[in-house]
């Protein structure tokens, strides 16, 4: 009973989880599923919208709707209110922050330091921004190593901030292996040596905790529809540490306007306080609307403390059995095994992944493939159960003692 004491608090939110029929869903941490909150949410806004019109953003609060989804993510970021802005999307909010905060004047310090792990997205973003500037991606965008093709070593990040790095982006939880970046360490290094440091944090937001602005990390986006569940393409978040709150937006316009004189529509810019001065246009409020929901069900389950513990023993749970019943299948764990290393899912390795993740969906087991040989699986602690896990090891293990994987093709991943 101790390990799993959790086990029946969290069943009432399972209850509340549009969960697919005879599936046993892993893949949270590319899509969360839909809950009932959510879903009465946008329902609620559709209803006004049908009933008020034009003014519903009055009458209904529509106006501070991404004010107040800021207020409750800001302690899934470790951060205060002020500092947090839900709005645009992951990619988006990088190229504001990167608009907002890389100064391509600075002599002798124009690098910005990334590694080869990270979501192509940030890739692009980080290029296209330095072109923008007129600086050659080649020379001025630098790249950490992994040793393994999995996992990053602090020394090795921490070796890369020389004198010439203005910028350092990382992941917080890398989205293929898991692992969980050391924060502390790095942001306090970016930080002594003059560097602005900034986190992708959709593998980690929702389901490990974050100190943030204690941290003294500079900014950091990300998505919302992955552990936090707001829906495909759900707007997205960031942060952005007080130090810049008084710098002018990169990319303005109206939503970052001070509201009390937004809607002068004057063309002379008058930014907002604190982070919401980095919104651009409207807020997508049939997007905010779910996330709201969702953050509901964060605060009253707990908070990221009570998701984190069920969290670990959800994947502690997978990778015991995992590391005993797998291995010999020529099955590997590429997320780090310490807790503190260890995001919210569990990477599988095998040179076959795409057609055992073919197999699995086919018993019902809804994993996530990389390719070419990961296998992720990311038990979500409002839903999945141990008994689930139990049931995703067997079937696995199943595949893999009769071969019946190999009669499978390989998925094609597309998806965030
Ligand atoms: C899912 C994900 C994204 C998605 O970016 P969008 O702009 O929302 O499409 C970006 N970065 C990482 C690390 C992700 O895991």
């Amino acid at each position: 009973m101790t390990a799993f004491s959790g086990e029946s608090d969290w069943a009432r939110w399972r209850d509340e989880f549009h969960l697919p029929p005879g599936q046993i869903y892993l893949d949270g941490n590319s899509l969360g599923l839909l809950n009932q909150r959510s879903e009465a949410a946008v329902l609620k806004v559709l209803a006004q919208w049908s009933a008020q019109g034009i003014a519903g953003w009055s009458e209904s609060g529509w106006i501070d709707m991404a004010e107040r989804a800021a207020m409750r993510l800001a302690p899934l970021a470790g951060a205060s209110a002020a500092s947090v802005c839900a709005t645009a999307q992951t990619t988006v909010n990088l190229h504001q922050l990167l608009a907002t905060l890389f100064d391509p004047a600075l002599p002798h310090k124009r690098v910005i330091v990334a590694d080869e792990l990270n979501f192509a997205s940030d890739a692009h973003a980080l290029a296209s921004h330095l072109q923008l500037r007129g600086l050659d991606p080649r020379t001025h965008l630098r790249w950490i190593r992994s040793r393994d093709g999995f996992t990053l070593r602090t020394e090795d990040i921490v070796a890369a901030l020389t004198d010439d790095v203005q910028m350092l982006v990382l992941p917080s939880v890398l989205y293929v292996s898991g692992q969980w970046l050391d924060l502390p360490t790095i942001n306090a290094t970016a930080r002594a040596r003059g560097i602005i440091v900034g986190w992708d944090l959709s593998h980690s937001i929702g389901i490990v905790p974050h100190a943030l602005e204690a941290e003294g990390a500079d900014f950091a986006f990300w998505c919302n529809y992955k552990y936090l569940s707001a829906g495909p393409g759900a707007i997205g978040g960031l942060y952005w540490h007080p130090r810049h709150h008084q710098k002018k937006p990169g990319l303005a316009g109206w939503w970052g306007v001070d509201p009390a004189v937004r809607f002068d529509l004057e063309s002379r810019h008058e930014p907002a306080p604190g982070a919401s001065r980095l919104q651009i246009g409207t807020p997508a409020i049939l997007s905010l609307a779910p996330l709201l929901g969702s953050l509901e069900m964060f605060a009253e389950a707990g908070g990221i403390t009570a998701v984190r513990r069920r969290s670990l023993e959800l994947t502690g749970h997978l990778i015991d059995r995992a590391e005993n019943e797998l291995a010999r299948f020529g099955i590997s764990i590429v997320t780090p095994r310490a807790e503190n290393d260890r995001g919210g899912h569990v990477a599988l390795c095998h040179p076959e992944a795409g057609r055992i993740c073919t197999a699995l969906r086919a018993v019902g087991v809804v994993p996530d493939y990389r390719k070419p040989a990961v296998l992720r699986l990311a038990p979500v602690p409002f839903y999945t159960t141990r008994a689930e896990i139990d049931q995703a090891v067997d079937r696995l293990t199943k595949i893999m003692q009769t071969g019946d994987y190999r009669a499978w093709p390989d998925p094609i991943s597309a998806t965030p």
